[in-house]
């Protein structure tokens, strides 16, 4: 079968591997749409520590397809299921795992960097994974490509759950790539009456737009903090969510932020500086300052069903599709920020 295996930074190639062997406990999914993700730039560009070198993997943890072989053992599953993974498999048993939050496992295994992700035609899920709760159905009334980026989501769900988005907040999103749109659909989803986006891309924004924010704030044009000073009758934002990777916009964050405010940093700075916290507005304002990282099993089920019953179309935020041997192109379309998510997509008429 044909698979895009990473080699090491730099590194992918696009060859032949055996279709993996299907255990008594495993299920062999047939892969129908699998999104790029800021993280599969990252391990293309700098590796991953728990990528050792030498080793051959397969990449992509934002994935769909369909169950084609099902080992004697699999119960709740079956051949002809379509289906979906959360990508984080916790040990099970550490304090993290026994809470619930999984993606906070020391010992984490995980699709597309311990295990064979979906940039390939068939995957393997193991026992293990499907103990954990890891395998998801995907229900009827989401199709195979918003299947594919339920992941991402799910982990912004888990973000606004750390603050508690409700409808008494005005929230700002700071950054309006997928993940910024996804912010917005949940935050509108949960209620909060005011929902402003901000980002230096008007195309981006627009659709930031067309998927409900109530206000759109072009940085390259205009001024943050003031913007959202005069929305805010001066007081600032109940909650900030920030989606981009810039240190001095998370330090804007308390600026931003009114009394009572809560900060979510759900953007990573990878090795750059660490930015300075005014935490005088903490004390003073008693603000919240959180972090989230991906998602548990439980938001990642949560978010099947949120995406199951919205209204809401999710598809302006996959602006390119690509076949597997073109995921080089895949993937600089996802790192030139022109577009949104880029989907691998799987032509279905080749034998295994
Ligand atoms: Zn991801
Ligand atoms: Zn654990």
């Amino acid at each position: 079968m044909k698979a895009a295996v990473f080699l090491g930074p730099g590194r992918i190639e696009v060859t032949d591997i055996p279709v993996p062997e299907v255990g008594p406990g495993d299920v062999l999914v047939e892969v129908r749409a699998a999104s790029i993700c800021g993280t599969d730039l990252r391990i293309m560009k700098h590796g991953h520590f728990r990528i050792p070198e030498g080793t051959r993997r397969v990449l992509g943890h934002e994935l769909t397809g369909r169950i084609v072989e099902a080992g004697a053992d699999v119960r709740g599953f079956a051949v002809g299921d379509r289906v979906s993974v959360a990508p984080n498999v916790g040990c099970g048993v550490c304090a993290m795992c026994r809470r619930g939050l999984n993606q906070l496992c020391p010992t984490y295994d995980a699709f597309g960097i311990t295990l064979n992700g979906g940039f390939e035609e068939y995957m393997l899920v193991p026992a293990v994974a499907i103990e954990r709760g890891n395998l998801f159905h995907v229900p009827d009334a989401v199709g195979d490509e918003i299947a594919a980026i339920m992941e991402p989501m799910s982990c912004c769900l888990h973000g606004q759950r750390k603050v508690e988005v409700s409808p008494e907040d005005s929230v700002l999103i700071i950054g309006a790539g997928p993940i910024g749109c996804f912010h917005t659909v949940l935050a509108k989803r949960a209620g909060a009456r005011q929902v402003i986006v901000a980002n230096t891309r008007q195309p981006r924004l627009d659709i930031a737009g067309r998927l409900g924010a109530d206000h759109l704030i072009n940085v390259s044009e205009q001024d943050l903090h003031e913007e959202v000073m005069a929305l805010t009758g001066g007081e600032g934002v109940d909650v900030v969510i920030t989606c981009v990777s810039k240190p001095d916009v998370i330090a804007s964050t308390t600026d931003l932020a009114g009394r009572l405010g809560r900060i979510n940093v759900f953007s990573g700075l990878g090795d750059q500086a660490r930015p300075a916290i005014d935490v005088n507005a903490l004390h003073y304002q008693e603000q919240t300052l959180t972090g989230t990282t991906g998602s548990s099993v439980t938001d990642y089920g949560d978010v099947i069903g949120i995406i199951a019953e919205s209204d809401v179309d999710l598809t302006p935020i996959i602006t390119a599709r690509f076949a597997l041997d073109d995921i080089e192109a895949a993937m600089e379309h996802s790192r030139s920020g022109v577009g949104m998510k880029s989907l691998i997509t799987f032509d279905r008429g080749g034998a295994r």
